[in-house]
Parts: structure tokens; sequence; C-alpha cells
């Protein structure tokens, strides 16, 4: 199955992927881990995105989709992929429409997982992010705040670079303008599935998993 994970910045596509992914035993693809772990390691690629990931800013379309047309030559998508911050524009949309059209697939589902903008800022300020494993959490879900210790593996917790309240803001900016177009783009595909990211993890977790069956 070929799916997308649709929704603002802080909706739980991050969280929500590594469950369904399991379930679905697809690749999780995140664009944004991607170009994290660029960043980290100092390459060409993360020296070109940098700036405009610190600035909240989308990268250019032309960066991403020759990106995402290299993953998706990797073997392991032949069994299907997971999609996850990318397409991010209407631009990005209809470049993976052909990258899929030449290879003779298809995106099967869009999973838009809604969330009010006003819980959006807290969800980001509080989002930690496992050292070790990746995984993610917020404060909110820590016994021992000061501990900054991962629930899943004990690593070491750190603060991503653009999850600052002043970044959050023209991240969100980014989505209404470009991203959130791309839900009546897909609506009219008869392919998008609405859920309601507000309610807890796992009630989210069911709602995909339920769309998806
Ligand atoms: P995205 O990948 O869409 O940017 P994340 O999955 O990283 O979002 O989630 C953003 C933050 O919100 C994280 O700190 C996460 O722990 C928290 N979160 C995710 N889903 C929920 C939920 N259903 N209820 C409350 N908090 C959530
Ligand atoms: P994310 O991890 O999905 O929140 O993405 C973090 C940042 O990476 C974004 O704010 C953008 O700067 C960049 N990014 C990730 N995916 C894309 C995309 N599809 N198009 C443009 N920029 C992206």
């Amino acid at each position: 199955m070929n799916i997308i994970l649709l929704g603002p910045p802080g909706a739980g596509k991050g969280t929500q992927a590594a469950f369904i992914t399991q379930l679905k035993k697809v690749p999780h693809i995140s664009t944004g881990d991607i170009f994290r772990s660029n960043v980290k390691e100092g390459t060409a690629l993360g020296k070109k995105v940098q700036g405009y990931m610190d600035q909240g800013l989308l990268v250019p379309d032309e960066v991403v989709v020759e990106l995402i047309a290299d993953r998706l030559t990797w073997p392991d998508v032949q069994k299907g992929f997971m999609l996850d911050g990318f397409p991010r524009s209407i631009t990005q949309a209809k470049a993976l429409e052909e990258t899929l059209d030449a290879m003779g697939k298809k995106i099967d589902a869009v999973i838009n997982i809604e969330v009010d903008f006003s819980i959006l800022t807290e969800r980001i300020t509080g989002r930690r992010v496992c050292k070790n494993c990746g995984a993610t959490t917020h404060i909110k879900y820590l016994d021992d705040k000061a501990e900054n210790k991962c629930t899943e593996c004990g690593g070491e917790l750190y603060q991503r670079a653009d999850d600052s309240e002043e970044t959050v803001k023209k991240r969100l900016v980014e989505y209404e303008e470009k991203t959130h177009p791309l839900t009546e783009y897909y609506r009219e595909k008869n392919v998008l599935i609405n859920i309601d990211g507000q309610q807890d993890i796992k009630d989210v977790t069911h709602d995909i998993e339920s769309a998806l069956k």
C-alpha cells in the first residue's frame, strides 16, 4: 500500500507513522528526518537545506522532488511506502504523480490528520526527540521532566532546532499557504481520509488502522 501522511506540523504524523509502518510493513519515508540527518552529517544536501529549515521555510520544491524521486528507486518500496512530510505543495504532488506514473504505481490513501491550529504550538514546542532511537515524545508524557530520558530506550532527549515558538509561527504560515491546498487536491482524487488528530494517540492510531483496512 502506498500512503501519504498529511497534516500541519505537530499534527502527529511522525508519532502515527511509527505505528502504521509496523502494521503495514512499509518503510517510513520522512523528508524532514532525511534533511535533519544530512544537516547533522554536514553533507552538501544538509548545507543546502539548513538555512530554510532554521527559518521555518519550506526547502525549494526541486530539491525535495529530486530526493524523493531517488528514494522511490530503492528496492524496499516494492511492497509499498509511507510518505511523511511529502508532498508539501501542489508542485511536489504533481511531480510525485509523474514519478509514480513512470513506475506504474499510484497513491492508495492520503491520511489527513486534522488538529486545531490553537494546540499545535504547545505540541511542537513541547516535542522532544530521542538522540538514540529517534522516538518522538512530549514533555507532558515524561514522569520526571528533569530527567530528560527517552521512555522507549532511556536515550537522551533533545529539542529540534526549529521547534522554537518563533519558528513554529512561520512553519504554520508555510503550511497554510502551500500545504493545506493539498487536502482539496487529494479530495478531488478520492483518496483523502480525514482523521481526528485531537484524540489520544492510541485512538488516532485505531482510526487510521480502521481506515486503511
Ligand atoms: P508531526 O510529525 O506531524 O510534526 P509529531 O508526531 O512529531 O508531529 O507530534 C508532535 C508532538 O505532539 C509530539 O511531541 C507528540 O508527542 C505530540 N503528539 C502527537 N500525537 C498526539 C496526540 N494525539 N495527542 C497529544 N499529543 C500528541
Ligand atoms: P518536518 O520534520 O516534516 O517537520 O520538516 C522539517 C523541515 O524540513 C520543514 O520545516 C522544511 O524546512 C523541511 N521540509 C521537510 N519536508 C519538506 C518538503 N516536502 N518540502 C519542503 N521542505 C520540507
